[in-house]
């Protein structure tokens, strides 16, 4: 007699769960947010400083889809004022 054995091998991977991000840089230009934990410091898109909390109060900046300070009511991205038309 023959008695083969399957052993089911776990799923692999998916070990490591990093923790969220508590907060979040904004383009004021895009309203492109990055994780915090990030190093960027401008956005890829146009090269705005990214906003690392409101400038009115200094709250942090704790959803990627923020447009306006929490805390103060601040906008946190500013109109494009200077955008030459593209013919
Ligand atoms: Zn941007
Ligand atoms: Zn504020």
């Amino acid at each position: 007699m023959k008695t083969s054995r399957k052993e089911a091998e776990g799923s692999p991977g998916a070990g490591i769960t990093p923790s969220p991000p508590l907060a979040y840089r904004l383009c004021p230009h895009c309203a492109r947010a990055v994780p915090i934990a990030s190093s960027e410091l401008y956005c890829v898109n146009d090269g705005t400083w990214l906003l690392e909390a409101c400038l009115q109060c200094g709250a942090p900046i704790t959803s990627p889809y923020a447009r306006f300070c929490t805390r103060c009511g601040t906008a946190l991205t500013h109109p494009v004022v200077s955008s030459p038309p593209h013919g």
